[in-house]
């Protein structure tokens, strides 16, 4: 065991401070990562104040992880010592289930081991997640990170970047599309990247005026403030997609007057409370409501080669470790531009 540096919630209404983990010796498929950064992802904050239900105290968050590799097992053959890796938002699964089987370990039937508020295929033992100095995951939940990107821009792409690659993978989302992003934080500015990317035309929509500048930097062709009614009229049964990204409680019915006829609305974001939608919002057009959480490794990978190969990474913040209760404040104001990326040289 090795005593490691984190911080940590110790119940659903303590700010997170100083905490000392252990993680395990490194066994022989184990890949030891000093971490270098890691992401602050608006389900550290549901989880740590456990808005879900079901947390586990103490909590050290965490699941947008890059660093770089101190140790390897014996066995293992896809990394070298100092090399980077990433992990994501788990660290292991049941591997014999048919969606381990199929590539979507992030739907693991049996027993996903999420990188915390979650416990390890034992049963028992539980996960710790980045905001600590170092992890030890198997080789197989590693993903390897391309030394061509700046790395704070890299952590994100473990969360917020496969959360939002995935579903518009999923859809086939490209050209010709018509794509609204709602909600533009940390989820939000990836999708709009990727989106555009992609080849789809881009609209945001935001509560956040301030944000009409950053949208179009970000790659969006269009801006919608969603509390100004003649916008919000204007693109009515206009859209293919919209990919839902917001975090708080709200009513999924005045956007779906937004979708065209088919069209789907994709909910990634994982507000706390259930909404109701009306039978009438959906049989009128025809139109879906379709969820995705995170993706597999292997999409994963494929999304962190992708940004390598198109530079895209997350547009960041960097803060040290102690500053992580303001962080949280500000993203409670959807003040954050646009991820929070925590540099871990400031817990050591
Ligand atoms: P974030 O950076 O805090 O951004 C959330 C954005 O939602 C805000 O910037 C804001 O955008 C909008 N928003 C917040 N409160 C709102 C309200 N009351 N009404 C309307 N819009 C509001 O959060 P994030 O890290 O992107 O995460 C977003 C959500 O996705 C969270 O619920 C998180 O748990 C979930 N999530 C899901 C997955 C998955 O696998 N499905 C993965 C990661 C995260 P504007 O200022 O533009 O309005
Ligand atoms: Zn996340
Ligand atoms: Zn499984």
């Amino acid at each position: 065991m090795t005593a490691v540096k984190s911080y940590a919630a110790q119940n659903e209404t303590s700010s997170l401070a100083p905490f000392s983990i252990n993680r395990r010796k490194v066994g022989p498929h184990d890949v030891q990562i000093d971490i270098l950064y890691c992401g602050v992802c608006h389900s550290d904050i549901h989880q740590s104040r456990d808005e879900w239900g079901g947390s586990i105290f103490p909590m050290v968050p965490g699941h947008e992880i890059v660093g770089r590799i101190l140790d390897v097992g014996d066995k293992v053959t896809r990394f070298k010592v100092g090399e980077l890796a990433g992990i994501g938002c788990f660290v292991d699964s049941c591997r014999t289930c048919e969606n381990c089987k199929a590539g979507l370990e992030q739907y693991c039937e049996v027993s996903l081991s999420a990188t915390y508020n979650a416990y390890e295929q034992d049963g028992k033992t539980p996960t710790y997640g980045g905001y600590s100095t170092l992890i030890v995951v198997d080789e197989k939940y590693t993903l390897k990170v391309s030394e061509k990107l700046p790395l704070a821009g890299v952590a994100p792409l473990l969360c917020a970047g496969i959360t939002t690659y995935s579903p518009l993978r999923y859809a086939n989302v490209g050209k010709g599309h018509r794509v609204a992003v709602l909600g533009l934080g940390g989820l939000g500015h990836m999708a709009v990247k990727f989106a555009a990317s992609f080849g789809a035309e881009v609209t945001v929509l935001s509560t956040s005026k301030s944000k009409e500048e950053d949208a179009r930097k970000l790659g969006a062709h269009h801006f919608v403030l969603t509390s100004d009614k003649s916008q919000m009229e204007k693109v009515r049964n206009h859209f293919h997609f919209i990919l839902n990204t917001v975090s708080a409680n709200h009513s999924y019915s005045p956007f779906m007057n937004l979708l065209k006829t088919d069209g789907t609305m994709i909910i990634v974001g994982a507000p706390p409370d259930p909404t109701t939608v009306p039978a009438f919002d959906l049989i009128a057009k025809r139109k879906k409501i379709l969820g995705s959480m995170i993706g597999g490794i292997a999409e994963t990978q494929e999304m962190l080669d992708y940004c390598a190969d198109h530079a895209i990474v997350s547009d960041v913040e960097v803060i040290d470790m102690p500053y992580i209760n303001k962080a949280y404040d500000r993203m409670m104001k959807n003040d954050v531009k646009y991820r929070f990326v925590i540099d871990m040289a400031s817990l050591k």
